[in-house]
């Protein structure tokens, strides 16, 4: 089904159900899997007109592929944006941004609380091919624009960041970015298109990791990037050619997985606002950073740019790593693992694992202590995930 042919009046939810897929000559009610890699044709005439693309349709998985283009569809329509072209992983997604968007001597701005490999990749395989980068704060805006040279094309952000939640204005970073001819890119990884749309604010691209709450059951590895039909066209090109694009299987689980979408991202933010509410009242609990409580310095634009506050909850407690660490050992349920966006809660200490390796000076500028732990805060019962905290936090009073 093409896009048009959906009303335009349908809600978030009806769209995450229905939207980018309907029934082919099977009469299927569910999407199938296409698991193929190539596509026939019915003479040499029409195998000619799709290679000249004068005739639309599959040639090659690399390129097209039925079940890639349902979920693409579908995502493009919840985030508001014309295209989406979906990619092996999120890391594949911004290298896509990268790849399509940039050439060798352009600058460009990247957050400095961005995820590890975000910044791994610019400072370690991107700055060889002679693309310049700055890390910025993503809070302080004005130092942005400031930042901003004539070979400045791109801003990439994530909002709210891990570990601490910071937010950055979506809105003002995109004026920012086209007052100085660049892209805004946004990693909206932790806010899903259920609780923020950037393109509607401003940003000119969106990258997902569709790994995390898009799957939701830690099952697969994907991405995507979402932009208007001029960038998204830049974009397919570089995957269609260089590779890094999605398999059909793991595109039907994301399809699949988008139809919950919405109900689970409000069943998380939830249970996180329980939870931080919980910790904030905890007296072995310094400070908690979650988007939803009125004391995150950055509360207002929550509440002005996002419909919810996600799923992830990070705190200190009082007594260093050793007192982090014996609440992550109090645990019985919770898992410990660096990921995120399950419907299992799983906890991290993230200055000895996901931070430990960009070092101390950089943790500190980060803000990631050794007493602070981050929740990401899954669907279980709000008791039996706020009890398997206390258990280690009310030892720590004892
Ligand atoms: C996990 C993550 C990525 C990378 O995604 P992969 O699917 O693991 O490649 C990028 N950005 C953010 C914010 C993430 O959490």
């Amino acid at each position: 089904m093409n896009k048009e042919s959906e009303p335009t009046s349908w809600g978030s939810a009806t769209q995450a159900i229905r939207s980018g897929f309907a029934p082919g000559s099977e009469t299927e009610h569910s999407p199938p899997i296409y698991m193929n890699s190539s596509f026939v044709y019915t003479s040499a005439a029409q195998a000619a007109a799709r290679f000249d693309q004068s005739e639309p349709g599959n040639i090659y998985s690399r390129f097209t592929n039925p079940t890639v283009q349902a979920f693409e569809r579908r995502l493009a329509t919840l985030e508001g944006g014309q295209r989406c072209i979906a990619t092996a992983s999120g890391m594949s997604a911004i290298l896509t941004c990268v790849m399509a968007l940039l050439k060798t001597g352009d600058h460009v701005l990247v957050g400095r609380n961005s995820f590890g490999s975000t910044i791994n990749m610019f400072r370690n395989f991107l700055l060889p091919f002679g693309i310049q980068v700055d890390f910025l704060d993503p809070v302080d805006v004005a130092s942005w624009g400031a930042a901003c040279r004539t070979n400045t094309r791109m801003l990439l952000v994530e909002t709210p960041s891990n570990p601490l939640m910071e937010l950055a204005d979506i809105a003002a970073l995109a004026e920012v970015a086209h007052a100085h001819n660049a892209l805004l890119v946004v990693d909206n990884c932790f806010a899903t298109p259920v609780l923020q749309q950037p393109l509607k604010l401003g940003a000119d691209v969106v990258v997902h990791s569709a790994t995390k709450y898009i799957d939701g059951q830690g099952r697969a590895l994907g991405g995507a990037f979402i932009a208007n039909a001029e960038l998204a066209d830049k974009a397919h090109g570089f995957v269609r050619n260089a590779g890094p694009c999605m398999s059909p299987f793991n595109a039907w689980v994301f399809l699949k997985s988008l139809e919950t979408l919405p109900l689970r991202m409000q069943a998380h933010c939830a249970n996180a606002l329980q939870l931080a509410e919980f910790l904030q009242a905890h007296a072995a609990v310094e400070r908690v950073y979650y988007p939803g409580l009125a004391s995150h310095p950055q509360h207002a634009l929550a509440k002005a740019q996002m419909q919810g506050f996600g799923g992830m909850v990070s705190f200190e407690v009082r007594g260093g790593q050793a007192a982090a660490w014996q609440v992550v050992d109090a645990t019985r349920m919770l898992s410990i693992t660096g990921n995120l966006g399950d419907t299992r809660s799983t906890i991290t200490h993230p200055a000895t694992t996901t931070h430990a390796r960009i070092g101390p000076e950089a943790r500190a500028v980060a803000g990631v202590g050794d007493s602070l732990l981050r929740v990401s805060v899954g669907l279980e019962d709000i008791e039996d995930i706020r009890s398997d905290l206390a258990r280690g936090l009310d030892a720590l009073l004892a």
